[in-house]
């Protein structure tokens, strides 16, 4: 079996840490999707649910994250943006489904498949995000930091429409949100909850920015306090249209992922090991090596 030195160790970590942020340079600029691609990315209303639509997203490269569009006579509320060079695309999507001006713009957090857009959004509509999503954003020197934020909650009421955002915590970041459109009993829970394969069919798995704040021990604790709200459907930050099951189904994957992690812990398994001795097949989630590794390495911290 290989035994990694410290050295290969930091160089291992090193060549991960460029191939992701390779991937994020990557991912600003505009792919071209196939017709089939094409097609199922196109905004679709949410069944049963008058005056809701998703432009779907399935990934962080190609198509980017879900977004939501609540419809109301005297304006649109969009629910993330996907990329930098979004805006476009998303007004025309839009303008399929309604003439009203988009009024307010919402963050799950501030990745740039999901808020990369903001910038031009902004001499229009109000965009709003949690305080840490502004933080985080202006850390990144990331265009379109949130003008306006919260520290809890806050709510939109547009005619009828209640649109409620809630921080319940850490998990994919430091400043994930989930959107409650209450009325219409239906969440966007960004990427607090993912599901499904990429429009290149690999499988989603959950990512943690620990960079931003992101946390695995804290992750399931905020998807607790999701769950106590009154919804039936789901947006998932990345994937198709879902319900609440699913999202206990992925809740409770996530917990044997750590309680098996702290096993490793427990019984001295040593972080060069713990992808090779980590039994996850059942999860069917492909995390890597060094992916696994920081998960290991802030539990260690935290038990
Ligand atoms: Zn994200």
């Amino acid at each position: 079996m290989l035994k990694f030195t410290t050295k290969t160790n930091v160089l291992l970590v090193f060549a991960y840490i460029l191939l992701t942020l390779t991937t994020i340079a990557n991912a600003q600029d505009r792919p071209t999707l196939t017709e089939e691609q094409l097609a199922r990315v196109q905004i679709q209303a949410v069944p049963g649910k008058e005056g809701l639509f998703v432009i779907p997203g399935f990934d962080g490269g190609l198509s980017g994250g879900n977004v939501a569009v609540r419809v109301t006579d005297n304006g649109v509320v969009l629910v993330d943006n996907k990329f930098p060079y979004s805006h476009d695309d998303i007004m025309t999507q839009v303008r399929k489904v309604s003439e009203a001006p988009i009024r307010y713009v919402l963050n799950t957090h501030h990745h740039s498949d999901h808020a990369g857009s903001n910038a031009d959004f902004m001499p229009g509509a109000q965009v709003i995000g949690h305080e840490n999503v502004r933080a985080n954003m202006l850390r990144n020197n990331q265009a379109g930091a949130p003008p306006v934020i919260y520290s809890h909650s806050t709510s939109i009421f547009m005619d009828d429409a209640e649109i409620q955002a809630h921080y319940y915590g850490r998990g994919h970041t430091s400043g994930d949100s989930v959107i409650l459109f209450a009325e219409l009993r239906t969440v966007h829970t960004g990427d607090l909850f993912i599901w499904g394969q990429r429009l290149d069919g690999s499988t989603l798995a959950p990512f943690i920015d620990f960079a931003n704040g992101g946390s695995a021990a804290e992750w399931t604790d905020t998807l607790d306090q999701v769950l106590q709200l009154d919804f039936d459907t789901v947006i998932p930050g990345h994937g198709p249209i879902l319900s609440k099951a699913e999202i206990r189904v992925f809740r409770d994957k996530f917990s044997i992922l750590v309680e098996r992690i702290e096993a490793l812990i427990e019984r001295g398994v040593g972080r060069d090991s713990v992808a090779g001795e980590l039994s996850i097949d059942d999860l069917n989630w492909p995390l890597s090596a060094p992916a696994l590794q920081a998960i290991y390495d802030e539990l260690l911290d935290t038990n």
